[in-house]
């Protein structure tokens, strides 16, 4: 089983650096702590090959996006990051295949930002920088684990104001345990004295299987609650009184300044993820395939087996789980999912499909003739409404086909 179809619409490509300096306590990404510049060179050398083969494999497509992240890809060293880059356009007709507003995203975080870093990205045609900050207080920067510290933000984005040219997204956390409004809104307000044209607002999350979420679990930090959630709020609000459009859950942007990257996935469009732990969603030749990539250095850099080698998995997503995963990903936008694309798609209207659903979250929903979505109230109830939604979508059984993408 291979993914054999051309996307007609181009491709969004995501490259994943699974490297970082040292891991954040509230972290469950698959990520490494590793300075061996072998391994990060052959890592890099795989990852390559892996896109080459897919890049072939999918008929040379159009590449309407492409992203860097990770991990920290901007820790990895100005060599390999040279390699990186550079290799990325050695692939056949990649950038001239490019088309129009090509955006190119590389993910950064504040301790590795240099003049000289800077100087490769541009020069590769990277237009978009994505830096995780996080949050401008000292206790809560501790209490995420991050390398660095406020200071050295600050020195970072600094540097960037004076020396990059390109569009700028600030990555700021919210609802820390004790939180307060006034501390909220004053790393706000900072953040954007950096002038960012776009800005991705996440609330912490504790997971269990981090040292956060031991801590959490022996009582030595408090879950988060209805107060840190009004923090949000109130940044929200600020967010909107400063020209933001909140256009996603959690993303907002200046206008003509939204991710084209991102929107790719919440519109669930076809995206190739290259390197450890990326996922992928392609055409296949008997309907979507995902594709999930190795989570494991050792075992994605050794060659063998099926597809690219890599040591991937392939699976043809069923029907119904696909269209769930239109609405769990485009309930997302503030324009909600087209009734027309889904149509398209699956051959169903979703507003029959989810009568009951929609009837019960009735005060929370808006429909016209063209789209379904949920007001930005519902929005913060978007797990409520999805759960409902697949016990909806299991009772009627599948949609009747998927003409995708
Ligand atoms: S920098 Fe990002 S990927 Fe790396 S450990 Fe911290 S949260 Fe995880």
């Amino acid at each position: 089983m291979q993914p054999s179809l051309r996307p007609p619409g181009g491709l969004s490509i995501y490259i994943h650096v699974p490297f970082c300096v040292q891991k954040c306590r509230y972290c469950n990404f698959y990520s490494v702590v590793n300075n061996d510049a072998e391994i990060i060179s052959r890592t890099i050398a795989s990852t390559l090959d892996q896109l080459l083969y897919y890049y072939e494999q999918l008929g040379r497509p159009s590449v309407s996006t492409l992203y860097i992240g990770g991990g920290t890809p901007s820790s990895i060293g100005l060599s390999a990051t040279e390699e990186l880059v550079k290799g990325i356009f050695r692939v056949p007709e990649l950038k001239k295949n490019v088309i129009e507003g090509f955006e190119f995203t590389v993910e950064m975080n504040p301790e590795s930002v240099s003049s000289d870093l800077l100087g490769i990205y541009e020069r590769a045609g990277v237009n978009r920088l994505s830096i995780g900050i996080q949050t401008f207080q000292e206790r809560y920067y501790r209490l995420l684990g991050r390398v660095g510290s406020p200071d050295l933000a600050r020195e970072a984005l600094a540097l960037l104001r004076r020396k990059w040219k390109g569009r700028l997204n600030l990555d700021l956390m919210t609802a820390f345990p004790g939180q307060r409004e006034a501390e909220g809104l004053a790393d706000l307000r900072e953040l954007l004295s950096y002038e960012p044209d776009h800005v991705s607002l996440y609330t912490l999350s504790i997971e269990e299987d981090t040292p956060l979420g031991a801590d959490a679990a022996n009582g030595g930090v408090s879950l988060p609650g209805d107060r840190e959630t009004e923090v949000w709020e109130r940044q929200v609000d600020a967010l909107r009184d400063s020209g933001f459009e909140h256009y996603e859950v959690s993303n907002f942007a200046l206008t003509g300044c939204r991710s084209s990257h991102n929107t790719a996935y919440w519109l669930l469009k076809p995206y190739l993820g290259c390197g450890p732990a990326a996922a992928s969603t392609l055409p296949g030749e008997k309907g979507p395939l995902r594709v999930e990539n190795e989570r494991s250095l050792e075992r994605f850099n050794v060659k063998e087996g099926d597809a690219s080698g890599r040591g991937e998995s392939l699976e043809i997503i069923p029907p119904d789980a696909f269209l769930l995963e239109h609405l769990i990903v485009g309930l997302r936008l503030s324009e909600g999912v087209g009734r027309k694309h889904l149509q398209d798609i699956f051959d169903v209207d979703p507003v029959s499909l989810l009568e009951e659903t929609l009837g019960k979250w009735a005060t929370m929903v808006e429909i016209s003739a063209q789209r379904l979505r949920l007001t930005a109230r519902g929005r913060n109830f978007l797990d409520g409404f999805l759960k409902d939604a697949a016990i909806e979508i299991e009772k009627k059984g599948e949609p009747p086909r998927i003409l995708w993408p």
